[in-house]
């Protein structure tokens, strides 16, 4: 355990000032909410929106529409590599995980294998019994009664292009592989609040977009989610279903007030060794867990998030600035880190590096861990290696996918590295990435 200055992996500051809007949400109550409501759907140009308590929540509501809408198809086609948050959600909603693997230099999804996925049940989409069974309403018949494994319920409800750290996702390109009206495109734009891609904001791609407010994510109020969509079918059903939301209780608006006053405080790198040596926190740890809260967002949450859209834009400046410095200190390294090339200019949450050689990764992540430097994996394995969900996968391999599991490690970008920080970070990556490393440092051992 480190005692003294760490740096956070990613970090969105919340101040004194947003805590005493947050309570001035409480008291405005519906107005706030109304507010923030109306500036996200100016902002992103859209017709539709709702508030909601987390990504996660937004992500399985949306589903539930789908789901609903569609009653004969129960696929949802995810990135193998993503936050488990994702499948979670899938599983919440009592729909089947689909997996497709990524592109090594994109980290989009790997095109070619999507395409056969979305086509791949396009062979039996005409099929009869699918079509007569849905007609005489029998759509909770048990799946066993078909004959065809490959039969209407295998059909794909939705694709979930992810912008991960903000590196966009190729939705346009998504949308002229999908032939099937019936397949929506939901956005996970979790990651991607504040970026672009060909000139227009991410959140605004998907037929529903979703962004996660939580803590480590380009923008926080603690926790709450929001979903996007110009489609007034789907709005129509979300509309009923965030209606059926309950509210925050007394308790759980307590706790994210206390939550917002503790991340106002050890957010800041003099203090963060201590919440990140509390192993019950679990900060930073990646969990799949499908039982979590769906709940309205509460008008503590829309007031804490006053004036988010200056406040976002000048997290992005700075987040822009060092990842293109990032990208300098790795092109001027000559060695083993490398980049994405997507990610020149943009304002990314945290900034991947690919390291392929393990024991150098290795040195790296134990090297920063020791400084407190904030260099750290992502997450810990690819979808289908998650225990509870190992056995529905146990046929398929996502080779790219587990390679982003061992060999991604991410830089911050954030604005608490001092110029200090940047420049030990530099040093720290020179050293263990550069060509000629082995002969230079000796890296101090840990017990
Ligand atoms: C964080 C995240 C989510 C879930 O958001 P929460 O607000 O944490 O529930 C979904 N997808 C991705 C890619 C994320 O990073």
């Amino acid at each position: 355990m480190r005692v003294g200055r760490t740096v956070p992996p990613a970090a969105t500051p919340i101040g004194l000032t947003e805590i005493i809007s947050g309570i001035r949400g409480i008291v405005r109550g519906q107005r706030e909410l109304d507010r923030f409501h109306s500036e996200l759907k100016d902002h992103f140009g859209i017709k539709h929106c709702f508030l909601v308590s987390s990504g996660k929540a937004a992500f399985a509501l949306t589903l539930l529409a789908l789901k609903e809408m569609f009653p004969d198809r129960e696929e949802v086609l995810i990135p193998a590599f993503t936050c488990y948050s994702v499948p979670s959600s899938v599983v919440r909603a009592g729909l089947r995980i689909r997996l497709c693997d990524l592109r090594l230099d994109s980290l989009d999804f790997d095109f070619a294998q999507l395409s056969t996925l979305l086509s791949r049940p396009s062979a039996r989409r005409e099929t009869e019994s699918g079509r007569a069974r849905s007609m005489n309403g029998m759509m909770s018949e048990p799946r066993r009664i078909s004959e065809d494994p490959g039969d209407s319920l295998n059909r794909a409800l939705a694709v979930v292009p992810t912008h991960l750290f903000g590196l966009p996702s190729d939705v346009p390109r998504l949308r002229t592989l999908i032939k099937d009206s019936g397949v929506t495109i939901v956005e996970d734009a979790a990651q991607g609040m504040g970026e672009a891609f060909q000139g227009r904001k991410l959140g605004t791609f998907g037929d529903v977009s979703f962004f996660s407010l939580a803590r480590g994510k380009p923008f926080s109020t603690v926790e709450g989610g929001v979903i996007l969509t110009d489609r007034d079918d789907i709005a129509e059903v979300l509309n009923r279903f965030v209606g059926l939301l309950p509210h925050y209780g007394f308790l759980s608006q307590l706790k994210v007030i206390f939550k917002a006053a503790a991340m106002m405080v050890f957010i800041h790198p003099r203090l963060f060794w201590l919440p990140k040596s509390l192993p019950f926190l679990k900060l930073g740890e990646t969990l799949f867990e499908p039982h979590f809260a769906m709940l309205k967002m509460s008008p503590f949450q829309a007031g804490l998030a006053a004036n988010w859209r200056r406040r976002l834009e000048t997290l992005q400046d700075i987040r822009r600035t060092r990842v293109d410095h990032w990208i300098a200190t790795l092109d001027a390294s000559g060695g083993q880190g490398l980049y994405f090339s997507g990610a020149r200019s943009r304002g990314l949450l945290r900034f991947p590096v690919r390291v392929r050689d393990r024991r150098k990764r290795e040195s790296l992540l134990r090297e920063s861990a020791r400084m407190g430097m904030g260099i750290m994996p992502v997450y810990p394995t690819s979808i289908d290696a998650i225990p509870e969900l190992r056995l529905e996968f146990s046929e398929e391999t996502y080779p790219v996918a587990a390679s982003c599991a061992d060999e991604l490690v991410t830089l911050p970008t954030h604005g608490y590295l001092t110029e200090d920080d940047v420049s030990a970070l530099s040093e720290l990556i020179s050293q263990a990435l550069g060509s000629t490393s082995e002969s230079k440092v000796s890296f101090a051992q840990q017990p």
